[in-house]
């Protein structure tokens, strides 16, 4: 047995079901659990993500503690820092699919060889474990889904009796509030409060203004949870528990698209829509940003990612589709946008949701789907309810107008103390006619490929 190992934390910040962390402790007298902070990711996230990424680590420098050790913090370069702190000793880790994540493990890999031990801690089935009959990987969904619901799920053993190290490092940066309690137990409570609600989870999940979703993609982002974890406790009995599961399967989806087609980070799947002329108005993707459309359920999510790190899913949906559709901005921008505010911001899920509702994308929405925001929104959010918590100076208007303002009559407007174009926003543009605008461009190009 190995006198001494490391285990690189990374996006698994837990004790529980961690691949990496069970090994390490079952294989060496001594673990030093490690964690680098790394300036080239700290600087690509927002506050909402960086101080909770601090509470999460504080957490399990808490975890750590209960059993004699301390979390083991470095800042700078991970392929300097690891190399140097690992000498002679094995290193464990949980893997990451990001183009950047796979450059920098290589890299370390390269200078460590085969002291390295590395584990699928961060998905379900790993990239590359599930392949279509050619043997390649999956670009479409469905036959995806079908194997992954069939695969066996391979659980992590349980922790071994390594010493843990109590050396802290440099320690943990300082950071504000989080938005949540940081780690793994406060996490594991999250997901014990989501199961009593599971059931309904089928009829609710479209409703932003139930906010009736488990909330748990920050606890899957940073690995306070895990998905083999949270597939354990919903299990499969009821149809809303396999429906939560089938969005897990998305989530592995993605991390596999992102795996196989590395430059899909910033490149369409299907290269015929690089040749979009986007329009870019700078003005239009500032007011996007601001939550000042004039349309009030694109308004209410961008208030809300900005409020909250948070925007329900149906709303992500929403807000993106006008921006690429009705705006004809480049899904690029808005991605990166939402990767700085959402604390759930992961460059696997959040490209290939970019890219579905772009059109771009491995299974995507077709082209020509162009959400109508007013339509979708008296069908999420029907009586208003979303909209007047986030977009409060429209609160008095009634349903029959609350999801477009401008065709109520200026008796109701003002008796709903709003006046268009001065407290709230007149539209930026016409649905209509960017729907037009919008489907001429993507066949423009789409004939040029
Ligand atoms: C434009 C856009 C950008 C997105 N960016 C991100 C992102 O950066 N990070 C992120 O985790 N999710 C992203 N999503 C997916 C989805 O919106 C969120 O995972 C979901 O809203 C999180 O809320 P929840 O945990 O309550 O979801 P629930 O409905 O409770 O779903 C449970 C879990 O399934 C996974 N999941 C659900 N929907 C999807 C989906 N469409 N794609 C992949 N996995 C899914 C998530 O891990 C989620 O926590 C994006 C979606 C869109 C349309």
């Amino acid at each position: 047995m190995p006198d001494r190992s490391i285990v690189w934390f990374r996006r698994d910040l837990r004790l529980g079901e961690n691949p990496a962390w069970a090994h390490g402790t079952l294989d060496s007298t001594t673990v030093l659990p490690l964690f680098v902070v790394d300036p080239t990711l700290m600087r690509s996230a927002g506050d909402y993500r960086r101080t909770q990424l601090v509470a999460h680590l504080r957490a399990l420098d808490e975890q750590l503690r209960a059993r004699g050790g301390r979390l083991h913090v470095v800042e700078g370069d991970p392929v300097d820092v690891v190399a140097r702190i690992a000498g002679d000793s094995a290193v464990y880790w949980n893997d990451d699919y990001t183009p950047y994540a796979r450059q920098r493990d290589s890299a370390v890999s390269a200078a460590l060889g085969d002291r390295v031990q590395r584990f699928p801690g961060s998905v379900v089935q790993a990239p590359g474990t599930l392949l279509t009959g050619a043997g390649n990987p999956y670009r479409v969904f469905t036959p995806y889904s079908k194997r992954w619901f069939e695969a066996p799920v391979h659980r992590a053993p349980d922790e071994g009796n390594a010493a843990v190290s109590d050396d802290p490092g440099s320690g943990i940066p300082d950071a504000g509030e989080p938005l949540m309690a940081g780690g793994e137990l406060a996490a594991i409570e999250r997901l014990e409060r989501f199961v009593a609600e599971v059931d309904v989870y089928p009829e609710t999940r479209d409703r932003p203004d139930l906010d009736a979703t488990s909330r748990l993609s920050a606890d899957l982002k940073f690995g306070t949870l895990s998905p083999v974890q949270v597939i354990g406790r919903i299990g499969s009995a009821s149809d809303g528990a396999r429906a939560f599961v089938r969005q897990l399967c998305w989530r592995d989806f993605y991390a596999t698209v992102m795996d196989a087609f590395p430059h899909t980070v910033g490149a369409a799947m299907r290269p015929e829509y690089d040749a979009i002329k986007w329009r870019n108005d700078q003005e239009e993707f500032e007011a996007w940003c601001a939550g000042r459309t004039g349309y009030p359920i694109v308004d209410a999510g961008m208030r809300q990612l900005s409020g909250e790190g948070w925007v329900h899913n149906r709303v992500r949906m929403i807000v993106a589709s006008f921006l690429v559709k009705d705006l004809l901005v480049d899904w690029r921008m808005g991605e990166r946008f939402f990767r700085q505010w959402l604390v759930d911001g992961d460059v696997a899920q959040n490209v290939g949701n970019w890219q579905w509702v772009a059109g771009t994308g491995a299974d995507a929405s077709p082209y020509f789907r162009i959400f109508n925001p007013v339509t979708q929104s008296k069908k999420s959010d029907p009586n208003g309810d979303y909209i007047r918590r986030w977009v409060p100076e429209l609160s008095e208007l009634g349903n029959a107008h609350i999801h477009s303002p401008w065709e109520s009559g200026p008796l109701e407007l003002a008796a709903a103390g709003i006046s268009l174009g001065d407290t709230y926003p007149l539209p930026i543009v016409d649905h209509g006619e960017a729907r037009e605008r919008c489907l001429q461009v993507y066949q423009a190009a789409r004939t040029r490929a």
